[in-house]
């Protein structure tokens, strides 16, 4: 396989879908992850449709064994891997931390952070293949405990323990994988999509996912002298 290869999780619908259209379209090979073999196969016809490449790998990320069997199949499709997005997301319980189940607080995290962080390190060997591997892991500007701590920030009455938390650990994986590749050409850094019309939210959002879909791509397509280690928005750089 000649092309550039992409893995992005959660990506048979919302911003994960849409990444992997933009990506697609910039002539990238899309593995597209899902959980449901049924969306995903669907949403790799619909990117066939318009011409990009695609293949299905069903990937969960609270399920090791099939994050196991995702880097075997893809790695028995391709040499190396170029980017890998960490997408997949889930939130938000309620806005009271005292009243949230631990249960509850277990599920968000097994998606949103003991999933990237496995999906990494199984993906690791065939991101070091490739010449810059890039490494983009889906927060939100919910997990900056600058912002959460900041009574006037826009976000501040969004206080749901379990999301808010999960993204801010996110972070934390960001960096120190980060350090771990510093001097490396592989770069990993986390995105703040903004806030987006998605089934997330129930089409709340203000942003279309076009529009969000591009900051996340823009991330995993930094050159040589691109950022490591940060955490960055429509906008450029956020604080933690
Ligand atoms: P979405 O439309 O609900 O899409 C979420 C995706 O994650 C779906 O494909 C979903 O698959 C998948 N997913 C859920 N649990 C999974 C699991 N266990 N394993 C694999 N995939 C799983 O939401 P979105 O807004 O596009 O969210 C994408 C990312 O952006 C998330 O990380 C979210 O936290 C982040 N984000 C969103 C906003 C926003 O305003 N929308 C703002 C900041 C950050 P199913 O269809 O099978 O459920």
């Amino acid at each position: 396989m000649q092309k550039q290869t992409v893995l992005i999780t959660g990506a048979n619908k919302g911003i994960g879908y849409e990444t992997a259209r933009q990506l697609g379209k910039q002539g990238y090979f899309v593995f597209l992850g899902a959980r449901d073999e049924r969306k995903g196969n669907e949403a790799v016809r619909s990117l066939r449709e318009e011409g990009i490449e695609a293949a299905y790998i069903r990937i969960d990320a609270a399920d090791a064994a099939t994050i196991a069997s995702a880097a075997e199949e893809i790695a028995a499709q391709t040499s190396s891997l170029d980017v890998l997005i960490n997408n997949a997301g889930i939130g938000a319980g309620g806005n009271v931390p005292s009243q949230q189940t631990i249960e509850e607080i277990r599920s968000v995290y097994e998606v949103n952070v003991f999933g990237p962080i496995q999906i990494i390190q199984a993906m690791l060997p065939l991101l070091k293949k490739a010449p810059l591997g890039r490494i983009v892991n889906v927060s939100s500007g919910l997990g900056s405990l600058t912002f959460n701590s900041d009574p006037t920030h826009e976000h501040y009455g969004a206080n749901p323990l379990d999301y808010n938390s999960s993204k801010t650990a996110l972070n934390a994986v960001t960096v120190l994988f980060a350090k771990e590749f510093a001097g490396t050409s592989l770069k990993i850094n986390a995105v703040d999509p903004g806030y987006t019309a998605t089934d997330l939210n129930n089409n709340s959002g203000t942003r279309t996912v076009e529009h969000s879909a591009g900051t996340v791509a823009r991330l995993a397509l930094i050159g040589e002298d691109g950022p490591s280690g940060g955490f960055f928005d429509e906008n450029g750089a956020i604080p933690w």
